[in-house]
């Protein structure tokens, strides 16, 4: 292996510790706890675990998690409520809604119904509006992209001035992603499923952000020598010699690409646990902007 790898759980320790440290100092000061409300409709499995896993980070990290769950038939109506009496709520900081929502509501009209100052997902339009605007800021940085930039600038890589390669062009990843590279100067190429000669694009990149979900589709020959790799992808590959029958593996062919890159992310244990470290410094700062500092 050349590359070297980026601990993304070790870095997301690190947060969550600086992050549990700032609400230990605020509740020590007398100030409330920051509050978390999490919104999940209907059943998925796994949009349960996610709302789960970020309950339980709340509640180490010192902070409050309020859990709201509607039926999967919840009207727009029930969900809009909601989130409206979310808004009102001192005691709630930041609101989660887990995506995606069932098809038969508008995710648009609900996400856009959270107040920005309680927005720590990140996907109103109103902050993603700001984040795609030259000298403009956005209260909160979505997730998982805020994450994939942490990693690069805890790894000391370059970003200004570098070219930069993203796959994908998701609201909630991709595109995301491209914005923040490019206010941070670097040159940005977005690939999405028409994008002609992938291989060849991916090769001009000294940094990728790959956020495809196809399971290691990025070979080590599309790899630029000394690129930095973050691997967004989650999927599920057979592997009999697991008691669950898979194993977690990214859109790229981790060993292939580790024999190529500079820097890269393994799945799991890159991207994934900085999702969560990011939601629980956005909700911190939230808690801070309500409170006027
Ligand atoms: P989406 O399905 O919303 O978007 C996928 C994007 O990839 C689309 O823009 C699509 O193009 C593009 N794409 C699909 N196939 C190809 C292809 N063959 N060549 C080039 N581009 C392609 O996915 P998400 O952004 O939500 O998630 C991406 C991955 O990241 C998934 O594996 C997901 O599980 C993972 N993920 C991980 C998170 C974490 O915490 N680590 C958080 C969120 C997601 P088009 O727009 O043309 O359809």
């Amino acid at each position: 292996m050349t590359a070297q790898l980026i601990d993304g759980k070790l870095i997301a320790q690190q947060v969550r510790d600086a992050v549990a440290v700032e609400v230990a100092k605020r509740t020590a000061a007398g100030k409330p706890k920051p509050g978390l409300a999490t919104v999940l409709v209907g059943d998925r499995v796994d949009s349960a675990t996610y709302v789960a896993s970020k309950q339980k980070a709340c509640q180490e990290l010192g902070m409050d998690s309020f859990h709201n769950q509607l039926p999967g038939d919840a009207t727009q109506e029930q969900v809009e409520a909601l989130v409206k009496r979310l808004n009102a709520d001192p005691k709630v900081n930041g609101i989660l809604v887990q995506l995606p929502l069932p098809s038969h509501l508008n995710e648009e009209r609900v996400l856009q119904l959270i107040n920005i100052e309680k927005d720590v997902d990140g996907f109103s339009p109103i902050n993603i509006g700001r984040l795609a605007q030259k000298g403009r800021d956005p209260l909160f940085v979505p997730c998982t992209p805020y994450g994939c930039i942490y990693l690069l600038e805890q790894a000391g890589v370059k970003i200004e001035g570098a070219n930069a390669v993203v796959l994908g062009r998701s609201n909630i990843v991709g595109m995301p992603a491209a914005l923040l590279l490019i206010g941070k100067n670097a040159t940005v190429t977005v690939c999405h499923s028409r994008t002609r000669d992938l291989p060849g694009v991916v090769r001009q990149a000294d940094i990728l952000i790959a956020a495809i979900g196809k399971m290691e589709m990025v070979r080590g020959d599309w790899i630029k020598p000394g690129a930095a790799v973050i691997d967004v992808g989650i999927n599920s590959k057979p592997d009999a010699t697991r008691k669950s029958g898979y194993r977690l593996v990214g859109d790229v062919n981790f060993d292939e690409a580790k024999e190529v890159a500079g820097f890269i992310t393994p799945v799991p244990g890159g991207v994934g646990p900085m999702t969560i470290a990011m939601l629980m410094k956005n909700t911190l700062r939230a808690a801070q902007i309500q409170q006027g500092e």
